[in-house]
């Protein structure tokens, strides 16, 4: 049996093709036709895994873009989609700790690994990756640049809460000749400690696991992982988290019911 997961966010497009391990996966920028992105990012999963598109046996969407997928078999939420993923990598996976390109979130996993609470932040930059990409640009420095320069630095502090006006406080520090290395450092603080406040509104269990493109940031997955006290798991490609749960939901309901007619039936 072999199902896709197709996850198409904000800001990036991933796919996974599982066969009970995952066996390829695919990330394209979503770009302004989430529908075509959805398409294109399958096919590019299916080329890595050297099959057709009739290999597959079910394909199940996920993410803000999935109303966009014709082709699709199944639409899952995002929510349950993480918490699939998340408890594939690590079994014993309580929370879930998402940022992603325009929202974070936070999951609590019953003992089952079904969905017990989840809060979530779509309202405000500051808490996203979206947060991240705006502050690289002042600074004209990449996302893994901004990792780095992060890493070992002193946190200059950052005071604005919102993204427009931390865009004109870090313009004033850098005139102020406050390096990029701290203001790189205060930015990643600034995203954990958001995260650290939305985490705290929910009851959060061992063990947590990080996932959504910010989790690429080694520094932010450090002040998060010693904020917690709690085992903390980062996956290895923390942005396919979602799109590989997509594709065990499937595995799972192909599995149960044998057909996609069924599958399609149950959404
Ligand atoms: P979405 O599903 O909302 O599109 P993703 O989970 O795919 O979000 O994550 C996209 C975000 O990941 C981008 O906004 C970007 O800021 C962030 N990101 C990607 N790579 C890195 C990196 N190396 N360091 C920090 N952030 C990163």
């Amino acid at each position: 049996m072999i199902t896709a997961g197709i996850d198409v966010g904000s800001t990036a497009t991933k796919a996974v093709i599982f066969d009970g391990t995952i066996r390829s996966m695919a990330i394209i920028p979503t770009g302004w036709n989430p529908k075509e992105t959805g398409r294109t990012v399958f096919l590019e999963a299916l080329n890595n895994a050297g099959l057709q598109e009739r290999d597959v046996d079910t394909v199940v969407g996920t993410g803000y873009g999935r109303v966009s997928l014709s082709f699709i078999d199944k639409k899952v939420t995002e929510i349950t989609c993480h918490a699939k993923g998340a408890r594939f990598l690590f079994p014993q996976t309580r929370t879930v700790i998402d940022i992603g390109g325009q929202d974070s979130k936070v999951i609590a996993v019953a003992e089952d690994g079904s969905v017990a609470d989840f809060i979530m932040n779509d309202k405000c930059a500051a808490g996203t990756g979206r947060f991240l990409q705006v502050m690289t640009g002042i600074l004209d420095i990449s996302l893994d640049e901004l990792g780095q320069m992060a890493s070992g630095s002193k946190p200059v502090s950052i005071n604005s809460m919102c993204t427009v006006f931390a865009e004109s406080e870090i313009i004033g520090l850098l005139a102020q000749g406050v390096t990029k290395e701290a203001i790189s450092s205060g930015i990643v603080q600034t995203i954990a400690n958001k995260m650290i406040s939305l985490t705290s509104k929910i009851s959060c269990l061992e063990e947590i696991t990080f996932s959504g493109g910010v989790a690429n940031n080694p520094e932010i997955c450090v002040i998060l992982s010693s904020s917690f006290g709690a085992k903390f798991n980062i996956a290895n490609q923390p942005q396919i988290v979602g799109a590989l749960g997509a594709a065990i939901v499937g595995f799972e309901n192909y599995r149960e019911r044998g057909n996609k007619d069924a599958i399609r039936n149950v959404m």
